[in-house]
């Protein structure tokens, strides 16, 4: 199966809110499951980066995220996903999306949470994160209510381009 479109931002339908997933079971659930997986492969293969994909970002409006965090972190599909605890501790970082891919933003995150979701066996299940895996699920979810990084930007100056962002952490790394 081939990969999607990445929808891009300027693409309303980014902005809008997902709708819960009622059959885990049913094949078009499954087959955009495989097409997020196939989708998240394929944009990693060729940018370098991608550790996570929300199905709004291919223009499906359901509640469905895939992670894979290379090489051996947590990897598979999270079906309804919800935040059931963020901790009140939060940390900084730069963001990046696959559907601004030239564009970094300075987000604040809760630093742990625990996410409720099904897995694609209709299983619910509970995942606590830490760090990057927290982060990256607040990410993806907020996908799903059509909220992207840009509007988690913690200050006027939060943006970078990427290849900026890129010379800093090269000057950063040769001048510590
Ligand atoms: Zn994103």
């Amino acid at each position: 199966m081939p990969s999607k479109e990445i929808l891009q931002l300027g693409n309303p339908l980014l902005w809008e809110a997902s709708l819960p997933v009622d059959d885990v079971l049913a094949s078009e659930n499954h087959a955009l499951i495989q097409d997020l997986s196939e989708t998240l492969a394929a944009f990693r293969e060729k940018s370098g980066f991608g550790r996570g994909i929300a199905a709004p970002q291919i223009g499906c409006l359901q509640r469905v995220i895939f992670i894979r965090v290379q090489p051996t972190g947590f990897a598979g599909p999270l079906i309804n996903p919800e935040i059931t605890w963020a901790s009140e501790d939060h940390f900084e970082l730069w963001d990046d999306c696959f559907s601004l891919p030239n564009l970094m933003v300075r987000v604040s995150r809760a630093a742990s949470i625990q996410v409720s979701y099904q897995d694609d066996h209709g299983a619910t299940r509970t995942i606590a994160a830490e760090g990057d895996l927290s982060e990256l699920l607040q990410h993806e979810i907020d996908h799903l209510d059509g909220i992207l990084a840009v509007q988690r930007a913690v200050s006027p100056t939060a943006f970078s381009t990427r290849d900026e962002w890129e010379r800093t952490l090269r000057r950063g790394s040769a001048n510590p």
